[in-house]
């Protein structure tokens, strides 16, 4: 049913923090459900806990275990801007899509933080301001322009110059946007809160089992397990990140590395409000702080997916990521203490494929691509949960696998 990937390689940061752990059982015999759940990582728990709240029972599986793909390794910058500027995102997709298309990552992302408040998810959840640096995909009166271009669709931004961003945040680069309402957490305690609350809502969780097969009958679909017995449901959700079923088309999609390093606790040396920075440039670098002082800094994507040539660069990216990490902050000591590696899915448009697959309305997508790949699990557990529960998103078109 699928295509297999080794998802991330390396020691991800987040494994020196304790999540608490998700149980999950075995799976001995037929059973049936509402919705199916397959995947258990930041976007199948998004889904399960949005359609728990919502009252449908729900089944979750996976074919290794929750939160042991790429939800390990994301840096978990969660940000509304997109990694395709608005204006950008505009020449190719047009300017309401593309405005829309923000304006919604930037709900989404208001959306995620109000989420974990009211559930009483305890993840590190911060929200900070983010500078954009000037790079070599957009120069400084580019960047000028996409910072009107983001004020007209509604959303706030500030052109700093040379000089406004050497004084207010020490960092000696050509132009950068500031904007505000941006977080960070940590993925995993993220991940395991939404579970665990699901499963005060009688979802039921097994693993790892792997879903090998879909059937679709009358109003329902069936999935054969690796384990032999089916699961019978109304609706069909695929979580599965990265690695995808054979019924998404294939086209919509391609599968990069990239790497990411973490540093040791430097508190006292962190730059004026831990702002998140990224770096309009190809290739691509973005850096951030834990709530404990570490300095998170990833990019150096390359445009390939064989696992083992990908982990076997991780010294020497993590060497590059470190040098980065140093011209622009001298004063961090920039030594790697974790360094790891991941697949990494994106698409052409940098939009991802949210909703019911072709032919197939029983059978959700809820895949997090790219860059804002948290942003947009959060979209997706919006979009197909509404679906579900029989109602229209006004944003589903702008998402679907079959949009104009
Ligand atoms: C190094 C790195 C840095 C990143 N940085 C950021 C960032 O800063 N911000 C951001 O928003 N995003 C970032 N991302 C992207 C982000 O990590 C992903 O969007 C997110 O983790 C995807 O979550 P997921 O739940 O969709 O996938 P996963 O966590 O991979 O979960 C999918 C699960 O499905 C299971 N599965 C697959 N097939 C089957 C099957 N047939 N049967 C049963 N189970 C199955 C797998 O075992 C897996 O556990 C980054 C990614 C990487 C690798």
């Amino acid at each position: 049913m699928k295509r297999k990937l080794d998802l991330r390689g390396g020691r991800p940061v987040w494994f020196s923090y304790r999540a608490s752990s998700v149980p999950a059982g075995k799976l001995t015999r037929d059973v049936k459900t509402d919705v199916l759940v397959v995947g258990m990582g930041v976007s199948g728990a998004m889904a399960t806990e949005a359609l728990t709240r919502a009252g449908h029972s729900v089944i979750c599986i996976d074919r290794r275990g929750p939160l042991k793909g790429s939800t390990s390794a994301t840096t978990a910058l969660v940000q509304f801007e997109l990694d395709q500027p608005l204006t950008k995102l505009s020449a190719s997709k047009g300017k309401a899509d593309a405005e829309q298309a923000w304006r919604r990552s930037r709900l989404a992302v208001i959306n995620l933080s109000g989420r974990v408040a009211e559930l009483g998810i305890d993840c590190s959840l911060t929200c900070l301001p983010s500078l954009y640096l000037a790079g070599n995909l957009l120069r400084p009166a580019e960047l000028q322009e996409e910072a009107e271009a983001r004020r007209q669709a509604g959303i706030a931004a500030t052109y700093l110059t040379r000089q406004a961003l050497a004084e207010r945040f020490g960092i000696h680069r050509a132009a950068a946007i500031l904007s505000h309402g941006n977080l960070a957490l940590d993925p995993r305690k993220l991940t395991a809160g939404l579970l665990l609350r699901s499963l005060v809502r009688k979802a039921r969780f097994h693993a790892p089992v792997e879903a090998t097969a879909i059937e679709h009958g009358r109003g329902q679909i069936s999935v054969g397990t690796s384990l032999g017995p089916t699961i019978t449901a109304q609706h069909l959700v695929l979580a599965t990140g990265y690695e995808l079923t054979d019924l998404i088309p294939a086209t919509a999609h391609r599968i990069v590395s990239t790497w990411a390093i973490a540093t040791g606790r430097q508190a006292d040396k962190i730059w004026p409000g831990a702002a998140l920075i990224w770096e309009a440039s190809d290739p691509y670098l973005y850096i951030r702080a834990t709530a404990d002082g570490r300095v998170i800094c990833g990019g150096e994507d390359e445009d390939f997916t064989d696992e083992t040539r990908r982990d076997a660069l991780t010294a020497d990216k993590s060497k590059r990521l470190a040098a980065k990490l140093g011209s622009l902050f001298p004063r961090l000591d920039v030594g790697p203490e974790f360094a790891w590696a991941g697949s990494f899915g994106t698409t052409t448009s940098g939009l991802p494929y949210i909703g019911a697959l072709p032919g197939h309305p029983r059978v959700h997508a809820v895949m997090g691509y790219g860059g804002n790949g948290i942003t947009f699990s959060q979209i997706a557990s919006e979009i197909v949960a509404s679906a579900i529960g029989g109602r229209d998103d006004t944003d589903a078109e702008l998402f679907a696998f079959r949009r104009s």
